[in-house]
């Protein structure tokens, strides 16, 4: 395991907060505070906030991702947004297969993959999101269930696009909870991704591959994740609204 050749990235999710003038607000707080980080910073926002986040970070090293993108180029689909609508504005990002938007809004695997290979296709880096349920943790199926989500979400991905994908890891239980795995879970969760990665691709390809931890990560409990061969950063929610816990998670990564 070498992570030093992996890039570490330390994402936002913004979810469905922040108004435009607030998006603006928050990302001139953090540049100042992140300017010296040793790791990719991210602020994925909501679709509203795109322009403004990314005129806030202009000359910074903040850069602004979506939380979602459809999987057809264009057409009938009210209110959704394209992923070349999105590569069109100047994004690199774009989250996908998050467990609220499984949860809530009937994503599945497959429109995953649909997703996945949209992005793509656009030129966007994926931060794709994996994770288990509670029970599905206490029916002892989380390696199962984190497989089967990264293969059926990769099926078509050429080990060349592999670079524009990130994995975040983030068990369902512990998303807005307040609840973290421990170190050592995340640990063993992102090596079994890894593992996954290498059988569908090669080894190199796997620890070229960027994996996050997410769930409650903080500024208390950052630095203890973040130490794990196989955690490369983290995904965001909660913290990444308060500008010094978000610098200070990226700070920890940055050691
Ligand atoms: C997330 O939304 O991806 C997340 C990890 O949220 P939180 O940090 O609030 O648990």
């Amino acid at each position: 395991m070498n992570k030093a050749t992996r890039k570490t990235i330390i994402a936002g999710n913004w979810k469905m907060n922040k108004t435009p003038a607030e998006a603006t607000e928050l990302i001139t707080a953090i540049a100042p505070l992140v300017k010296d980080a040793d790791c990719e910073v991210i602020a994925c926002v909501p679709y509203v906030d795109l322009y403004p986040a990314l005129e806030a970070a202009k000359g910074t090293n903040i850069q602004i991702g979506a939380e979602n993108c459809h999987w057809a180029k264009s057409g009938a689909f009210t209110a959704e947004i394209s992923a070349d609508m999105l590569a069109s504005m100047g994004l690199k990002y774009v989250i996908i297969g998050h467990s609220e938007r499984r949860q809530y809004f009937g994503e599945t695997d497959k429109t995953v993959r649909d997703r996945v290979r949209a992005a793509l296709d656009a030129g966007l880096t994926v931060i794709l999101c994996v994770g288990e349920y509670l029970e599905q943790r206490e029916q002892d199926v989380t390696a199962e269930v984190v497989r089967m989500q990264t293969k059926i979400a990769l099926m078509g991905v050429s080990a060349e696009e592999m670079s524009r994908i990130v994995i975040a890891y983030e068990p369902v239980w512990a998303i807005g909870t307040g609840l973290t795995a421990t170190a050592e879970q995340a640990d063993e969760v992102c090596g079994i991704i890894r593992e996954c990665i290498a059988e569908l691709y090669t080894n190199e390809v796997a620890e070229a591959t960027t994996i996050q931890y997410g769930g409650s990560m903080n500024d208390a409990n950052a630095d203890e994740l973040l130490s794990k061969v196989n955690v490369d950063g983290g995904l965001i929610g909660g913290a990444s609204l308060v500008a010094e816990k978000f610098a200070a998670i990226v700070k920890a990564a940055s050691k």
